[in-house]
């Protein structure tokens, strides 16, 4: 049996990069299909790369309202001042220049899925599209939060930028005996571990800076933590003990950013000197127009990524719904939006050269969590195309099936995977990227 330990794994991550080397050529019956992209984040990124890299004469035009892409991944090291926001910036100058992505700086605004037409809303006025297949990776939204909000002056830091760069500063004010707020959304969302993660470099971050009596305090919507319980349990009752106070079962019931006040199911609290409220999440707008499950996201087929409606609409990363064996669907992750990607892009261009979708699809996912300024833990999901059952071990149609590499979540926390995190992270964002 394969043995599925931290060398492995960033191995695997490794793999992944290999496969890409695979040169596909389109049938000469489609001349230069039009495949566009909206979302210049890990997914969509990934995407256009690998469709150009693998697809020849395919045209990939990338759609981002933004002339860079800010990454999430490492972004609460950036809220602690541990890293610069530069290296957390990602161009797309490579994806231009050395793979032949045209990349257009607009706001995608609505989809004419009979007419295959996009509108996008750009600094010299609204442009349409045309394309053969349309690929949507706009991360996530918000739900609307009970109260009154103002992500300006209560910031979630959630997508990362001037928010990132605002609650750096809120934590920067903060003096000894001040509180820290933070609320942890309803599972499904972005980053199941992210938000303990930010919790505990926050504590660490009061410690080093000698603000005594400063604590966190961790409201989580849900029952328990949801990524890596024992990792964090321990770190917030040994590693940070007094500094993290966790809630579970804390639902939101009311926000007012005037104030920095929350009322949950759970516990309320007035005058924070910060809130970090991380609300509710759902699939990016424009994706969710094409309508969503239940739970906010987009369902797709997992062998292409494709609508259930729409063929030649595809949605991937934190915007697509995907059912999983282990009765949630896969984690959001940049990971995850990156492998999918993979599976995309292999997906339009079989589609586009009349082969059928390869059966055999994996995909996998991987967080590293900082749980000081030198350590962290980390944690990887895998899954390949198969059965998925119900409670009672019915199967209920097909979705990913988890597989159990073992080793996974790391069985401590140390500084070699504080150090594989940024080698991770690397290869990662250059596989995305460059
Ligand atoms: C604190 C934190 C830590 C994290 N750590 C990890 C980690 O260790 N490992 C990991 O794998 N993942 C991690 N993640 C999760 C990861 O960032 C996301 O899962 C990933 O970014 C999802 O990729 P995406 O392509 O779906 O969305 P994004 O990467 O967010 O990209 C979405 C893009 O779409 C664009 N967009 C949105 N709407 C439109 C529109 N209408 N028109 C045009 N463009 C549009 C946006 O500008 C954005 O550039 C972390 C997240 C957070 C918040």
């Amino acid at each position: 049996m394969h043995h599925f330990n931290r060398r492995n794994f960033l191995k695997s991550a490794g793999a992944i990069a290999a496969f890409a080397a695979i040169p596909r050529a389109v049938s000469a019956a489609v001349t230069s299909p039009r495949v566009v992209v909206v979302g210049g984040g890990f997914g969509g990124a990934t995407l256009a790369k690998y469709l150009r890299m693998w697809g020849g004469n395919v045209q990939v035009t990338l759609v981002d309202p933004n002339p860079t892409h800010i990454s999430c991944i490492l972004s609460n090291l950036v809220v602690t001042g541990a890293m610069s926001m530069s290296r957390i910036t990602l161009a797309y100058d490579s994806l231009k220049t050395r793979h032949g992505v045209s990349v257009l700086q607009g706001k995608a605004l609505s989809i004419d899925p009979a007419g295959n037409r996009l509108t996008v809303e750009t600094g010299t006025g609204n442009q349409v599209l045309d394309y053969d297949h349309l690929v949507l990776s706009p991360g996530i939204d918000f739900t609307p939060a009970p109260g009154n909000w103002n992500p300006n002056l209560t910031p979630h830091a959630w997508q990362a930028g001037a928010q990132t760069t605002l609650l750096k500063s809120q934590l920067a004010a903060m003096r000894a005996n001040d509180t820290f707020v933070l609320t942890v959304p309803k599972s499904p969302y972005r980053c199941p571990p992210g938000p303990y993660e930010r919790a505990c470099l926050i504590a660490d971050y009061l410690r080093v800076k000698g603000r005594t009596g400063a604590k966190v305090i961790v409201l989580d919507a849900n029952a328990s933590i949801q990524a890596e319980p024992e990792a964090f349990t321990r770190a917030f009752t040994v590693t940070h003990a007094g500094r993290i106070q966790y809630v579970p079962n804390a639902n939101v019931l009311s926000v007012d950013s005037a104030t920095r006040s929350i009322s949950t199911s759970a516990m309320n609290i007035s005058n924070a000197k910060v809130l970090n409220y991380i609300p509710n999440q759902r699939a990016g707008a424009i994706a969710a127009s094409l309508g969503v499950n239940l739970l906010g996201f987009v369902a797709v087929n997992p062998l292409s990524y494709a609508t259930l409606a729409h063929p030649n609409i595809h949605v991937i990363g934190d915007s697509c719904a995907v059912p999983a064996s282990d009765g949630k669907a896969v984690p959001k992750s940049g990971h995850m939006a990156n492998a999918q990607a993979k599976v995309c892009a292999d997906a339009i261009l079989r589609t586009l050269s009349g082969e059928v979708l390869d059966q055999n699809v994996a995909t996998n996912s991987a967080c590293y969590s900082p749980i000081t300024a030198r350590t962290a833990s980390w944690l990887s999901a895998n899954f390949i195309y198969g059965d998925i059952y119900d409670g009672n071990g019915a199967v209920k149609g097909k979705g990913m099936h988890r597989v159990d590499l073992g080793e996974a979540p790391s069985s401590g926390v140390d500084g070699d995977s504080y150090q594989d995190m940024l080698t991770w992270a690397d290869s990662f964002f250059s596989d995305s990227f460059k």
